[in-house]
């Protein structure tokens, strides 16, 4: 059981950019904005001029109901848009339309690896809102002389996923995002790498205190450090004996501090009234063809994936857990067989997916989906039919472990200049090629006989030694070995050749 010491209780209200939609969600503009140049996509609507009407875009809804779904939430009945009176240079007609008493979907949760195992955090609700449009300050917030507005941003469709305050602590805010960013990209509804695809504001309360409310959180790592920081603060608060007070503060993401920017306002500070543009929404018939939809997700998966496969549940819980590794995974497996006319040991390909090349892309601080820059097109830092190659030529034991650690390297670090994967036989070409010119083909039978006598008549002491009982002395002649073959002999054969000739 976690005691949760400080009676941390942590709410979050994410904003989803429903970005893989092709326009906005109340005019045609499009949403593929990102590359262009500021205000390149915008019309009489998404800028909020007098007179402009907004249509609702079906596809936002349909995709707004997949979301609750997948969140386990109620559909509601009808739904309805409300304005949200405030005033700031990101929406300049001075409202945001967003939904207020009769959200799209309500009272849903989803599982987390919390502190004690499986934790269940309970959804309030998901709404639909615009999002306004984007301020961009020259240096830091506080001290920049203007602000810039690009308002390609504003009019995107977002979804307000708010969570009940049961995470009980950073980390478990943590993984909460990674789960539900997890679903997101399942559903196909959502690219988390876009710039501002998520960004999250934060509740907190210590001890039963008033909470502090942070605003706009660009990253998992930031919510984490936000909340570890808001803790230590209003635990000295306390200390001093003060009281928390309910405000709202902005996370420095340089600075990693929290810094007070208004006491919070309450709901009626916004003056929310129906939207007089837009009618209510009946929804209630839309659901249950859209659950028809709904793809595998995630914890089905992983649950797939161990009893389907024999691999282990931290093995397919990280697969699964990044949409692109389990279908990687799984293209692996595919690719093989329709190659080879024979199956890959599944257990075998995640030892080396997941446990080994999972952890050297972690490790590069790259993905596995990258951007080649001829062509600008999207593809993986390796290309399924070189990792087929890789395991093929391993299944064989035509490479080491060590050699094929070697070549996975090598083309991880490649330029990706005008690389473009090789497919089917080509890369099998182009690894044997690749390993024929580093000499990283393994050896073999009289290979390593003639080193393995090199190495006796090189080393007398270490024979001596082993003759005398010292079996670690073996050790040393299967390194010589090793050199000899530069690491391409088997370091059992090597064992078994020289017990042979000194045993
Ligand atoms: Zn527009």
């Amino acid at each position: 059981m976690y005691e949760n010491p400080d009676g941390v209780k942590i709410g979050l209200e994410v904003h989803v950019q429903l970005n893989k939609l092709k326009t906005k969600i109340f005019c045609g503009c499009s949403t593929n904005y990102h590359n262009d140049p500021p205000n390149s996509h915008v019309c009489p609507v998404c800028l909020g001029l007098p007179g402009s009407m907004p249509v609702i875009n079906r596809k936002a809804v349909e995709a707004a109901i997949k979301v609750g779904l997948a969140l386990n939430c109620r559909v509601e009945e009808h739904t309805q848009f409300y304005r949200k009176n405030y005033y700031y240079p990101d929406l300049p007609k001075g409202f945001q339309i967003t939904q207020y008493d009769f959200p799209i979907s309500s009272q849903g949760h989803i599982m987390i690896e919390g502190e004690d195992g499986e934790h269940k955090i309970r959804i309030t609700r998901a709404h639909m809102e615009e999002d306004p449009g984007r301020l961009v300050h020259e240096g830091t917030i506080d001290k920049s002389k203007y602000t810039l507005v690009d308002y390609n941003r504003s009019g995107m469709a977002l979804l307000e996923v708010v969570s009940e305050p049961d995470l009980r602590s950073p980390k478990e805010a943590r993984r909460y995002l990674d789960k539900l960013r997890n679903i997101l990209e399942y559903l196909d509804v959502f690219d988390g790498n876009l710039e501002g695809a998520l960004r999250v504001d934060a509740n907190i309360s210590i001890m039963g205190g008033q909470r502090a409310e942070i605003k706009n959180i660009s990253s998992h790592k930031g919510a984490e450090r936000a909340l570890l920081y808001e803790i230590v603060r209003q635990k000295n608060v306390v200390r001093r004996g003060g009281v928390v007070v309910q405000e709202t503060r902005h996370f420095d993401e340089a600075r990693e501090i929290t810094l007070s920017m208004r006491t919070k306002e309450e709901a009626h500070d916004y003056r929310y009234f129906p939207e007089p543009d837009l009618v209510p929404l009946k929804i209630s018939g839309w659901a249950p063809a859209i659950k028809e939809t709904l793809p595998e997700l995630p914890d089905a998966r992983r649950m797939r994936f161990v009893e389907q496969y024999g691999i282990t549940d931290d093995q397919a819980k990280s697969l699964t857990g990044e949409l692109v590794w389990a279908n990687y995974f799984e293209e692996v497996l595919k690719t093989y067989e329709n190659e080879y006319g024979e199956k890959l040991d599944p257990k075998f390909a995640a030892a080396w997916i997941n446990d080994y090349l999972k952890a050297e892309i972690n490790y590069r601080g790259t993905t596995l989906t990258i951007t080649y820059k001829a062509g600008n097109r999207t593809g993986y830092a390796i290309g399924i039919e070189y990792t087929v190659a890789i395991l093929r030529k391993l299944y064989l034991k035509e490479i080491t472990d060590d050699n094929a650690v070697v070549v996975f390297r090598y083309l991880l670090d490649a330029p990706v200049g005008g690389e473009i994967p090789r497919l089917g036989k080509l890369a099998e070409d182009y690894i044997m090629r690749l390993l024929e010119e580093k000499g990283l083909l393994k050896v073999e039978g009289d290979i390593i006989v003639t080193a393995a006598l090199e190495a006796i008549k090189e080393n007398p002491q270490a024979v001596a030694d082993f003759k005398a009982g010292k079996e670690k002395a073996l050790n040393s002649l299967v390194g010589a070995v090793m050199k000899k073959t530069k690491g391409r002999a088997d370091a059992r054969a090597v064992r078994e050749v020289l017990l042979r000739m000194v045993g």
